[in-house]
């Protein structure tokens, strides 16, 4: 992304956790976006349910699950343009 929110809420979230539990040993506490975050950029995922036909049109046992994700052209903490591929080989 184009501004620094990843980080400065990562490092915020951090303090704020280690203050409310001050028994976490020194060093062992860390912070990582959980499937928002891809190299920097904010992806949002959608997960997707659905039951598919075989080949001969009875249904699967088991449902299927895939994942689509939306990227944000705005960062949704302070609202800067965020970067595309196409504006960065510009
Ligand atoms: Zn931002």
């Amino acid at each position: 992304m184009a501004c620094d929110c990843l980080n400065t809420l990562l490092k915020s979230a951090t303090e704020r956790v280690a203050k409310r539990n001050p028994r976490i040993l020194t060093g062992t506490l860390k912070l990582n976006w959980s499937n928002i975050s891809f190299q920097g950029n904010l992806i949002i995922p959608i997960e997707t349910t659905y039951k598919k036909a075989k080949a001969d049109g009875k249904p699967y046992k088991n449902p299927t699950t895939e994942h689509i994700y939306m990227v944000p052209t705005f960062c949704p903490f302070c609202g800067t343009k965020t970067s595309t591929k196409e504006q960065e080989k510009s």
